[in-house]
């Protein structure tokens, strides 16, 4: 091993004191001899304290779509800054913003700005169950949309027996309330068949469908069109509100996010991560009749919504992105990408596919790709887990658990990311096999 984590490592003792984890996220702890402190980011390229240089592939878990520090929405964010930050009042940008939006994304009729996804999904929810006067919802298996009570549940695919009964359902945390369990159903992707029994036996009690098409938390699965046409029709049927979570895929896979790529209009959307490149924003958008519910007795608010400069940035990079050629450029990086890896996993004889849109792809050891997280089982999970930290050791930076997909930037093809990927991923791919032809050799004997 040649990278050293030296510096990361003390730092991970002394933050351990004051932080829980050593980190303000969950997710961003790896261990305590593996977490990685960062010292900067510029373009595709991420620094940690020691030095390592990595070409990142998760930029942040989606939002530098246009690379880290992008020195025109940076521009827009200190001028942003002038404007004076947040004044429990509105500003005339958020119409502006509000319109970009509005003409990117047919089904954004009318659109409300928070800061986090959490906060957009949050809303969603809430406005599905005031319109509806219901008050469950169904999430999509795998599907992951936020950290608050209502979603934080799981269905635990990991136990689950294939041809068996549906996966038990699980909280994601403890102190979710146990109550809210009877207000949560699942449903596998791409199985309408699923979806018309839920809604045939719980239809009454059911406010909102909340599904993100291409799934950002799920290898990128993706909807076919034909199951988001029987969804919608399903949810018309039995009066449900389709949310479509976009906070990943918005902005990203087509200036109007999925809804544009697989042609079809939610009733509710959600959008955060790209549309700021970074800064802290999103958006609740949709029908104008629902969303005027919103100040007609459903609440929504926040005293950090729309500051100065997380709205001159978001402006800018929408901008960027809805008039010039940026959004194709990353989809032909990702396409020479996934097809550079896919070479070399032929070469090695070594059964992939590759699931959602170039500009956010997932990896999966099997040569079917997963039509729903219940097939996510039958893929090598194991050597794409071993696989990842080799990969961190030759400077790639990608998410050590096989679910979250490869996250590209305009940056990347801006630079010699795509040679260097290419050739640390075949000599990852060499040394996983080697390892794991060792532990197999060590085993049988
Ligand atoms: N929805 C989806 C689809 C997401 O991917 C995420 C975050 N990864 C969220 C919601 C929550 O967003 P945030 O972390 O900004 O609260």
């Amino acid at each position: 091993m040649s990278r050293k984590l030296t510096r990361s490592n003390q730092h991970f003792s002394q933050a351990i004191k004051r932080l829980p984890l050593g980190v303000s996220s969950n997710f961003r702890y790896w261990g305590k001899d593996k977490t990685i402190y960062v010292d900067r980011a510029q373009g595709s390229r991420l620094w940690d304290l020691d030095g390592n240089e990595y070409i990142d592939y998760r930029m942040g878990y989606g939002p530098a779509i246009l690379g880290y520090a992008d020195p025109r929405v940076d521009a827009a964010a200190a001028e942003g800054m002038k404007t004076g930050g947040v004044f429990a009042l509105a500003t005339e940008l958020e119409y502006t913003l509000a319109q970009r939006i509005s003409s990117m994304v047919p089904a954004a009729e009318l659109v409300r700005f928070s800061n986090s996804g959490t906060e957009a999904v949050m809303t969603a929810l809430r406005l599905a169950r005031a319109y509806t006067g219901k008050d469950s919802h169904i999430i999509v298996e795998g599907g992951y949309h936020g950290l608050h009570d209502q979603v934080l549940w799981y269905a635990d695919i990991k136990n689950w027996k294939p041809g068996g009964e549906d996966p038990a359902i699980r909280a994601d945390s403890e102190g979710v309330p146990e109550v809210l369990n009877r207000l949560t159903y699942f449903t596998p992707l791409n199985d309408a068949n699923h979806l018309e029994d839920l809604l045939r036996r719980h239809g009454a009690k059911i406010g909102a469908f909340l599904i993100e098409p291409i799934m950002g938390n799920c290898c990128s699965i993706t909807a076919t069109r034909q199951y988001l046409r029987d969804a919608q029709a399903l949810c018309e049927k039995y009066d449900v509100i389709m949310i479509v979570d976009e906070v990943k895929t918005g902005f990203r896979v087509a200036k109007g996010g999925v809804q544009e790529l697989m042609g079809f209009k939610a009733d509710l959307c959600t959008f955060a991560k790209a549309m700021g490149n970074g800064y802290p924003i999103s958006a609740l958008a949709g029908r104008t009749d629902i969303m005027r519910k919103i100040g007609d007795g459903v609440a929504h608010g926040g005293t950090y919504t729309c500051h100065s400069v997380a709205l001159a940035a978001a402006n800018r990079t929408l901008q960027i992105l809805d008039e010039t050629e940026t959004l194709q450029q990353i989809e032909r990086y990702g396409r020479k990408l996934s097809a550079g890896m896919g070479e070399i996993l032929d070469n090695f004889d070594i059964p992939y596919s590759f699931t959602g849109h170039p500009s956010m792809f997932g990896l999966f050891f099997n040569e079917r790709a997963p039509g729903n997280y219940r097939d996510w089982k039958t893929a090598d999970y194991a050597f794409y887990n071993a696989m990842a930290p080799e990969l961190h050791e030759l400077g790639i930076l990608c998410e050590p658990d096989s679910r979250e997909p490869w996250f590209m930037s305009a940056a990347h093809g801006r630079d010699d990311s795509l040679e260097r990927t290419l050739e640390a991923f075949a000599r990852a791919i060499a040394t996983t096999l080697r390892r794991k032809d060792r532990k197999a050799a060590s085993g049988s004997r």
